[in-house]
């Protein structure tokens, strides 16, 4: 089959619709005033977003609506519909229109200024996510413009709130509104393409393309500790900056100490990309796993990422005990980033660090989302499949798991499988997963120019009759 939408996308709209995304500083939390975002005042800047792409999607003849689940953080939704009988359940393009906080002085460019220099579109957001945003406003678009036949309902869903948890976009919208979610019957998606996965790797002399099917875990904790204030200049041992420290040096051991565990679409992932050596070893000899992973993978990143594919993390990452110089801390608190693989039993891991940290700590949770896994023998995966080898016949798609979560948990909450799966062929070179959250965010247009048709023809395929 072609790629019947191949004529209709337009790469410069494209372009043009990231870079004005782009200057949109749609920073979260947005609460922090212009300094947050480099100048510029990232209060409502949300729904600015949402209302641009209700604003390209309506141009076209395309009703779109903004939905402001707290005023300032809107979402846009818009649907086509499927036409004739026997329709199957809406197939979701879904984004979010928030980006993480820059630190604007250590950027190349000015963050927010969509530069566009030798072929690449500068700015946070580039990667994560207003590229795919820009990539599904495209393929609405074309469909439109093809008049395409839909043997079921494409729905564009661009939300606000990723980067915090999504409290006032993906997660409060499926609580909220699943209608939005769901066709005329009722019936949920039966898929929703999403970020972070469909990007190439190039190890050696081989490129590969990530399809995304599963994701972490995620369980943020706090850990309490209580001391006995008192003058700094007489101390004791019940001072609570004391008891942090050694609950946090507690942790560290326990997690160095941790075995790892392989799970089957990582096992899958590593043999595809030629690290076999790295699966069979992690469990029974991490230290081979270790040097093998050195000897193989040269991007850093790539070698964290790997890692964290093959064990539960825990990761304190905030840290306050104490008040003042001269006091003894009465109170101190650590937030752990802590991080599952499908599978594990987080009220299990949260037993055991509790355990860790002894009596003289509490572990009190905050947030916990459980990981998600979804079948890699999809219909839509084998679209993604033939689309990629029509489009790079070199290159190898391999299922994989993501480390960090994403709005796929929300929809998982629907039963709404959710595929990370934003095409982009990159250079070997290119810095790609160190620009997620990163400084000097960029997006060469040559990946877009690869990943809007290699994405049109997965939608023509599992969208249109
Ligand atoms: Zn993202």
């Amino acid at each position: 089959m072609s790629n019947d939408l191949a004529p209709h996308l337009d790469l410069a709209a494209c372009v043009d619709h990231l870079r004005d995304l782009i200057r949109i500083p749609s920073v979260n939390p947005p609460e922090g005033g212009p300094d947050l975002a480099a100048g510029r005042d990232p209060r409502g800047a949300e729904t600015a977003a949402a209302r641009y792409c209700a604003g390209v999607l309506g141009d076209a003849g395309i009703a779109a609506e903004v939905i402001e689940i707290t005023p300032g953080r809107g979402s846009c939704f818009a649907r086509l519909r499927a036409g004739g009988p026997a329709t199957e359940p809406p197939l979701i393009l879904l984004s979010h229109l928030d980006v993480v906080p820059v630190e604007a002085g250590a950027w190349s460019r000015d963050p927010f200024g969509a530069e566009m220099i030798d072929g690449v579109v500068w700015g946070r957001g580039a990667v994560d996510m207003k590229d795919m945003v820009a990539m599904e406003l495209g393929i609405m678009l074309a469909l439109r413009k093809l008049g395409a036949d839909l043997r079921r309902d494409v729905i564009f869903a661009a939300v606000a709130d990723e980067e915090a948890g999504g409290t006032h976009g993906a997660q409060a919208l499926v609580g909220a509104h699943p209608d939005l979610f769901a066709d005329a019957s009722g019936r949920f998606a039966a898929a929703a393409l999403n970020e972070v996965g469909g990007y190439s790797v190039t190890l050696g002399a081989n490129r590969y393309y990530t399809i995304q099917v599963a994701e972490k875990g995620i369980a943020w904790t706090r850990l309490r500790v209580s001391g006995t204030p008192g003058h700094g200049s007489m101390p004791h041992r019940d001072n609570a900056a004391l008891k942090l420290a050694a609950a946090i040096g507690a942790l560290d051991a326990d997690q160095a100490a941790r075995p790892a565990r392989v799970h089957p679409v990582v096992a899958g992932f590593l043999e595809a990309i030629g690290l076999d050596e790295v699966a069979r070893t992690a469990a029974i000899d991490p230290a081979a796993a270790a040097a093998a992973l050195e000897r193989l993978v040269p991007d850093p990143v790539l070698r964290r990422s790997i890692d964290a594919m093959l064990r539960d993390t825990v990761t304190p990452t905030v840290l306050r005990a104490g008040s003042k110089v001269n006091v003894l801390a009465g109170t101190g608190e650590a937030e752990l980033d802590i991080r599952t693989l499908p599978g594990t039993d987080q009220a299990a891991l949260l037993a055991h660090l509790a355990g860790v940290t002894g009596e003289a700590a509490t572990v009190e949770t905050v947030v916990t989302l459980p990981a998600v896994e979804w079948p890699a023998d999809a219909e839509i995966v084998s679209h993604m499949r033939t689309a990629l080898k029509a489009a790079d016949p070199d290159g190898v798609p391999v299922p994989m798991m993501i480390t960090p979560g994403t709005d796929a948990k929300a929809l998982a909450t629907l039963g709404i499988p959710c595929y990370g799966f934003a095409p982009l062929r990159l250079e070997p070179d290119f810095p790609f997963l160190s620009l997620f959250h990163g400084h000097d965010e960029r997006v060469p247009v040559s990946a877009l120019a690869f990943g809007l048709p290699v994405l049109a023809d997965v939608v023509a395929r599992y969208a249109v009759r």
